[in-house]
């Protein structure tokens, strides 16, 4: 932002702060956001601030950026029952500078066991789609709507799907992450990874293989890996990747021969 763009703004919460009987609100995402910018039109020298304010300031990088947000998620307890039972926080994983992030519903055993989202099994599949379109975990930002693992019954076996109110809670903290890394595309992974990102019901069927927005970001919505898993028909994969094939054209990413004919 340059520093008109920034007087603007300025300008702008000032009047409303004058016109209104309530201060403006930004989240502390935004106001993180702003100190970046202002800390980066200082050491521009193009602020209207004195030599003294001048001086050079530490710049504030994405990775800095989340780590506020992961140290909320980290003591959070908004759900009780899962703040109880879970053993850590999953807050999410790989290159705060990614271009392409991917969401999905919440944290399994596994990812509970060792803090880091998609592990498991599911997760395994994930790591080999990401290679096939030639990401490694650490080029891509990986992140779930729920933060933590959704509580099971004692002695039950499985995981369960995290609850509309148990997305509404968390969803916030992901909304952060998302204004923070602004990726150029998201993919969620299955439907209730879209539940709780747009808050919209649908099928697989009529969400997957196009293009959505979130926030004016490109969303490509495809199954969940763990559907994959359950569902091993060559047929499946393929959608998958065909999803993956539109998601490396928006990139501008190289797609070989032999990737556009994967699965067939
Ligand atoms: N499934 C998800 O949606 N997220 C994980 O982190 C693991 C499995």
């Amino acid at each position: 932002m340059t520093q008109p763009a920034l007087d603007f703004v300025i300008a702008a919460l000032a009047k409303i702060r004058e016109t209104n009987d309530h201060f403006p609100r930004a989240s502390r995402t935004v106001l993180a956001q702003l100190q970046v910018t202002l800390s980066a039109a200082v050491l521009q020298g193009e602020t209207s601030a004195s030599p003294m304010e001048r001086r050079p300031q530490p710049a504030t990088g994405k990775a800095e950026l989340l780590e506020p947000i992961r140290e909320r998620v980290c003591v959070c307890t908004k759900c009780a029952h899962l703040a109880c039972s879970r053993t850590q926080t999953v807050f999410g994983v790989g290159n705060p500078d990614a271009d392409l992030m991917f969401i999905g519903e919440a944290p399994g055993l596994d990812e509970d066991k060792q803090g880091e989202p998609f592990v498991g099994r599911a997760g395994q599949l994930l790591t080999k789609i990401l290679k096939a379109m030639n990401f490694a975990r650490e080029d891509v930002y990986i992140a779930n709507v729920l933060k933590c693992r959704p509580d099971t019954a004692p002695g039950s076996f499985g995981n369960r799907a995290p609850t509309p109110t148990e997305m509404q809670t968390c969803r916030p903290y992901l909304v952060e992450q998302i204004e923070v890394i602004q990726p150029r595309v998201l993919v969620a992974l299955g439907a209730v990874a879209v539940e709780g990102l747009l808050g919209m019901r649908g099928t697989m069927r009529e969400l997957r293989g196009h293009w959505h927005a979130y926030n004016g970001i490109p969303l490509m919505i495809t199954y969940h890996p763990a559907y994959l898993l359950r569902n091993q028909a060559p047929s499946e994969k393929r959608k998958v990747w065909e999803d993956m094939l539109l998601v490396l054209e928006r990139l501008d990413r190289p797609i070989t021969e032999r990737q556009r004919s994967y699965f067939l």
